[in-house]
């Protein structure tokens, strides 16, 4: 799984792996890592956001 959130793999995703980052509000950010919610939602966070 090494590598997996960069180069060409990017531009498959919807938006080519941006967005706003939920937690953060950040724009333009690459979302990249899992985050589960306390309401056991699955969002898509920043680097910034993601959990250890
Ligand atoms: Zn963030």
């Amino acid at each position: 799984m090494a590598k997996n959130n960069r180069g060409k793999r990017l531009y498959k995703l919807p938006s080519r792996g941006r967005g706003i980052c939920p937690l953060c509000g950040k724009t333009r950010i690459k979302l990249l890592y899992p985050y589960r919610t306390a309401a056991n939602e699955l969002l898509q966070v920043c680097k910034n956001c993601r959990q250890k």
